[in-house]
């Protein structure tokens, strides 16, 4: 089943759900603000991503699934094992294990899943779906961002 990550349109939270029925009212824990989503048949089967449940939008990129704390935390181990060598004298193993540290990042890296996000209001998609969207375009993202805040009058 598809899982997704509601954008609240007025604080940016992130309110995650399931798209399992075709409508759900859910309430911001952040700000209280009230969401009506609106599941298309596409989302609830688990299919695609074809309209944003949030903002209606049609325009979506793709990003890896990435959390940022899991590859620092690799490099920052790997920077401390190789300032130990280091400090021992011993830079060309310090120099090695800084390299593996990267390496071993890159992997995890590659290995991500993908996801799809709305340009508009940030909404994040993931599920077993076919991935058909894009990559990111900044031109776009500025473009559909400024339309979707003057909308819900956030400018
Ligand atoms: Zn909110
Ligand atoms: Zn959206």
């Amino acid at each position: 089943m598809m899982q997704i990550l509601a954008k609240c349109p007025q604080c940016d939270a992130g309110l995650p759900v399931a798209a399992d029925d075709g409508s759900a009212a859910i309430v911001c824990g952040g700000c209280g603000h009230a969401l009506t989503l609106t599941m298309s048949d596409a989302l609830r089967a688990d299919r695609g991503v074809d309209a944003c449940p949030v903002c209606a939008g049609g325009d979506f990129y793709m990003r890896k699934d990435f959390d940022p704390t899991i590859g620092l935390t690799v490099v920052v181990i790997g920077a401390t094992v190789s300032g130990v060598f280091y400090w021992f004298g011993k830079d060309l193993i310090a120099y090695g294990i800084l390299a593996a540290a990267v390496f071993v990042d890159l992997i995890v890296y590659s290995r991500l899943k993908d996801l799809t996000v709305c340009y508009r209001c940030h909404t994040e998609f993931r599920g077993a779906y076919a991935r058909t969207a894009p990559a990111f375009d900044l031109h776009t993202a500025d473009v559909l961002e400024q339309e979707y805040e003057r909308r819900i009058g956030r400018r």
